[in-house]
């Protein structure tokens, strides 16, 4: 990721922040420029819930190349408590422990990798919610 990129969607990474249709109300993340159920343009930012059920998941045994992190982890599909689905890293949980339907919430955690300059980045992930 680049700089300018990372830096345009930060606040959308960090609070978990997508838009919502003034016309139907279908909400969306990442945010988008045009309702995909209505066609409308008129879409307004909104904060999403951090709250949701892993719907979907799999386990990743080989990493991207140049993405340095501790495998085997787990990449799922976040169904959040308005329903707007979210892709997702699972964290803070064994892989053998992740189950379809588990609560989760959002956490924030620092990327792997660093930007030009060596600036420290940080992305939403999601981790089991416990009691
Ligand atoms: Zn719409």
């Amino acid at each position: 990721m680049v700089t300018s990129a990372y830096w345009r969607t930060r606040l959308h990474r960090y609070r978990l922040v997508g838009n919502r249709c003034a016309v139907c109300g279908k909400a969306f993340f990442p945010p988008r420029l045009v309702c995909s159920y209505c066609g409308s343009t008129k879409l307004e930012e909104c904060k999403l819930p951090e709250r949701g059920r892993l719907v979907e998941y799999t386990v990743v045994y080989s990493a991207p190349k140049g993405y340095d992190v501790v495998v085997p982890y787990v990449v799922g599909i976040v169904e959040l408590e308005n329903g707007v689905r979210v892709v997702a890293q699972i964290t803070d949980v064994d892989v053998n422990e992740v189950k379809e339907g588990m609560e989760v919430e959002l956490t924030i955690r620092k990327l792997p990798e660093q930007l030009e300059g060596g600036m420290i980045c940080y992305t939403y992930k999601f981790r089991p919610v416990i009691g």
